[in-house]
């Protein structure tokens, strides 16, 4: 039987090992650096919750989730407030890590050989073949490896120069977040809207959050993009105690600093005995680094690739990531674009945009689901409150627009077949884009 090792445990590869176990067809291994208890994050993320109902996949158990609150979106200058008004049954849940790790990895466990406490220290190669893996002095070896290691995976930057899969993040292509829950000061009012985003907090390129919590803890972001500096840090956790008083400065949960993805997805996902998938792919949002949901979806994909392709062949799982490109990563491409350009924009700016109404509820939602906003330059000058004007600032957002879209487009474009030769050169107007 052909052998798959997973390379971390993240939700990915807990889904994707189950399916490809349980078909008979694999032998499947998971190696995981933690321990089983510690799997996983001890707090909840929101998941938009198609990740579960259009895959076919168990719901988080009863009591390990919630229905998360709309966002109220507020930009530098502190001065407007933006809260969105999804409708309840279309709110993402805030669904608790762990417990939704352990209970998938339960799911699993009769097909599935998990081996936790187990780090992965390098990938073993035949010619340009990768063919295994190093644990210790250790050599397992595979048919096929697959990368869920995250981020920072060190497997992806082993791969031959000529694998054509991007090493590693650029500095700018990653947010740096600090993440804690945060004790209610007692008797302290919290303000009105419960789950606070700051963009562009304080003027620098981030997001800051102040979420209040069912439990009645404060769930505490400051993310900036490259490095989260201690200055930095200190004043925006003074900042937005000034604005959400109801923050103490004991941690009941969390309280770490840690790096998500903040860019389109990798240009190449699959090598010769070898795919990316999850975080290690950037499949996350750019706009805010959400990326379960995506690994979810990227999952689904995976294993259905193998099982109705019947095969681990580089030509066979290209078609992984075109299906992936085309149910997200083509818009994550034109989603980066914004992102970028709204992360280099002034701050006064921003702040116009939000009070003259040209960036408003529909644009957020958009932002913040990984989808592309569509404006004309007409709808632009329809949106505007009357009397605005800032006509060089509408032509710039107008032409960040067409290019988000034009990147999508030719995301959408990505070879459907494994021609190396296409290939390479769409890999060539993918990264391109993003090169100022
Ligand atoms: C603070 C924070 C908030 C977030 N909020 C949200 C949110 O609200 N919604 C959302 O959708 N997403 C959110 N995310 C992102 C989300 O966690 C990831 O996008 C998603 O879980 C996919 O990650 P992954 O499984 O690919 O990688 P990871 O979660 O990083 O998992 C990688 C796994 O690999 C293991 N590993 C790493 N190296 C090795 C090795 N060498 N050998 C063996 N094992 C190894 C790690 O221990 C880990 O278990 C958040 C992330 C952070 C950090």
């Amino acid at each position: 039987m052909k052998k798959i090792i997973f390379v971390g445990a993240g939700m990915a590869a807990l889904v994707a090992a189950e399916k490809l176990a349980r078909s008979g067809k694999y032998e499947v291994t998971v190696l995981e650096k933690s321990p089983k208890k510690e799997i996983s994050y001890d707090w909840h993320d929101d998941v938009d919750r198609a990740a579960f109902e259009a895959n076919g996949l168990p719901m988080p158990r009863e009591g390990t989730y919630f229905v998360k609150r709309n966002w109220t979106f507020i930009p530098p200058s502190e001065r407007t407030e933006t809260t969105l008004d999804i409708p309840e049954e279309n709110l993402d849940l805030s669904i608790e890590r762990r417990p939704l790790a352990l209970q998938y990895i339960e799911r699993a466990e009769d097909v599935v050989d998990f081996r936790f406490e187990t780090q992965v220290d390098g990938l073993i190669f035949d010619g340009d073949r990768v063919c295994g893996v190093k644990v210790g002095a250790q050599k397992l070896y595979a048919d096929l490896v697959v990368d869920n290691s995250g981020a920072l995976s060190k497997l992806r930057g082993e791969l031959p120069e000529d694998s054509g899969v991007t090493k590693a993040p650029a500095e700018n292509e990653v947010f740096v977040a600090y993440r804690a829950f945060h004790k209610s000061v007692e008797g302290v009012p919290a303000p009105q809207s419960t789950n606070r985003v700051y963009l562009k907090h304080l003027g620098q390129a981030g997001i800051s959050w102040s979420i209040l919590d069912p439990s009645g803890a404060v769930n505490v972001l400051v993310g900036r993009v490259g490095s989260l500096q201690k200055e930095s840090f200190i004043d925006a956790f003074r900042a937005l105690k000034q604005s959400n008083p109801n923050i103490s400065d004991e941690i009941v949960r969390g309280g770490v600093i840690k790096k998500i993805p903040i860019r389109h997805p990798l240009s190449r996902m699959v090598a010769d005995g070898y795919v990316a998938i999850g975080d290690s792919a950037f499949m996350t949002i750019p706009m805010i680094g959400s990326g379960i949901r995506n690994s979810v979806d990227a999952a689904c994909i995976l294993a259905d690739v193998i099982l109705t392709k019947d095969s681990l062949s580089v030509d066979a799982l290209w078609e992984y990531q075109v299906r992936y490109y085309l149910m997200h990563g083509a818009d994550h491409m034109g989603v980066d674009v914004l992102k970028r350009w709204l992360l280099a924009a002034d701050p006064d700016d921003l702040d116009w945009l939000f009070e003259k109404g040209v960036v408003g509820k529909k644009e957020m939602e958009a932002g913040a689901t990984g989808q592309l906003i569509r404006l004309s330059l007409g709808d632009l000058f329809a949106k505007l409150k009357k009397g605005a004007t800032r006509l060089p600032l509408l032509l710039k957002l107008n032409n960040v627009l067409m290019r988000s879209a034009r990147a999508a487009r030719i995301g959408r474009r990505i070879p459907k077949t494994f021609n190396l030769k296409a290939i390479c050169a769409w890999q060539r107007r993918v990264e391109r884009l993003y090169l100022k």
